[in-house]
């Protein structure tokens, strides 16, 4: 049966061009790149030419690219390395929206001996840069705020949120795990220290990561063992993805602009399709600064899990909160730290596209869950 994947933002397919690159170190480029032998060697230059195509997508320069496991190791290490290198500073700022990669590490080191703020956001799920410059002590080691969020797609304001964070000459983190691929970084006009990129969000494998460091920022190794990663993360390097990576992140860069396009209208259909159909409708999140992928709409007086099984049955992907909290039937912290009412939360439902969906996709949508909301109102216990 076909499958309708509207769920990108949990995960993307890998793409064939990045398959191809990868399949050659599966079988006969086996080598260990740290060996002496040409065997390995050669498989260690695969790997800076990966550098410097994940480097070329942010403007980066090669030696500031990290590869690492995951987004989730991106951002332990970033933190974690914020508060080895601060000089006995133990405050962290962070968002009540992250990624739990981000939120539930602050949360753990907030309980031991760590402080952690958690700067709120407004209704549609903003934050107010001046909040940080209020939360900013002589204790505050390191700031951490996500680029794009990946339940709404909200996008924050980064380079104000940079200027002053550096005016206060603090370390800048940045979780952009749903950015990098699908929005135009550019390091050399963005003055943060780190950030995180994951493969898997871009249409490179699960289990690949990278860490952007600035030249010249303190850093602090998470991962410690051999000397890979010039010292910075050790463990032998996953030659096969990160080559992925490096080829995702060429073709990402080639083709960013005509994909938004694409994809911008695709979802704008499908968002507008859904308002126009469905009654008692709503948009989550700041629709003005958005990933262009992303829509995060609630069916109010509906269980979004309850939608996700009706679509599920038509082999309709998409998503209710994150796919980590999906599972548990905790309403998201992301609506809820937005003060989206209850009735709304319960019945939110992202969708989230990517270069491989179709206007196909789309109608198939639009023609299914119209039908598959009203059917549920009948049933719902809101008394809708
Ligand atoms: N940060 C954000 C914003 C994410 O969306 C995700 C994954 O959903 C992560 C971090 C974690 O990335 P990974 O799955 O590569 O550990």
């Amino acid at each position: 049966m076909r499958v309708t994947y509207l769920d990108n933002n949990a995960t993307t397919r890998v793409a064939d061009e990045v398959r191809e690159v990868m399949l050659p170190y599966f079988s006969s480029l086996y080598g260990n790149p740290s060996s002496m032998h040409l065997f390995g060697g050669q498989v260690h230059r695969v790997i800076e030419k990966a550098r410097e195509k994940a480097a070329l997508l942010i403007n980066a320069e090669p030696d500031e690219i990290v590869f690492t496991s995951c987004g989730t190791e991106s951002d332990n290490t970033a933190i974690m390395s914020g508060l080895e290198t601060g000089r006995n500073r133990r405050h962290i700022i962070t968002t009540r929206v992250e990624h739990p990669a981000v939120l539930n590490f602050c949360k753990s080191l907030s309980r031991r001996g760590f402080t952690a703020t958690f700067l709120p956001v407004d209704k549609l799920g903003k934050i107010k840069p001046e909040d940080i410059e209020e939360a900013i002590t002589d204790e505050t080691a390191i700031v951490s705020i996500m680029y794009a969020n990946n339940e709404t797609g909200v996008i924050f304001p980064m380079k104000e949120v940079a200027e002053i964070v550096k005016s206060k000459g603090v370390l800048l983190h940045t979780d952009a795990v749903q950015a990098i691929g699908k929005l135009p970084v550019d390091v050399k006009d963005l003055p943060v220290d780190m950030i995180s990129i994951s493969g898997h969000k871009m249409h490179a494998p699960k289990g690949i990561g990278a860490l952007y460091i600035r030249k010249g920022t303190r850093f602090s190794p998470y991962i410690i063992g051999g000397h890979q990663e010039r010292g910075k993360r050790a463990g032998t390097e996953n030659v096969a993805s990160i080559a992925g990576l490096g080829a995702a992140c060429e073709l990402a860069r080639e083709e960013m602009k005509a994909e938004n396009t694409k994809v911008s209208s695709l979802r704008d259909k499908l968002e507008n399709g859904l308002l126009k159909s469905c009654p008692d409708v709503r948009v989550n999140g700041d629709t003005e600064n958005r990933l262009p992928n992303t829509a995060n709409i609630s069916f109010e007086f509906v269980e979004g899990e309850a939608i996700l099984l009706r679509l599920n049955e038509f082999n309709i992907c998409a998503s209710s909160g994150s796919a980590c909290t999906s599972g548990s039937l905790e309403p998201s912290h992301v609506l809820r730290a937005m003060g989206v009412p209850y009735t709304a939360i319960h019945g939110s439902i992202r969708f989230s596209l990517s270069r491989y969906t179709t206007d196909e996709d789309v109608d198939i949508v639009l023609e299914r869950l119209p039908g598959i909301i009203t059917e549920l109102r009948t049933m719902s216990p809101y008394g809708k």
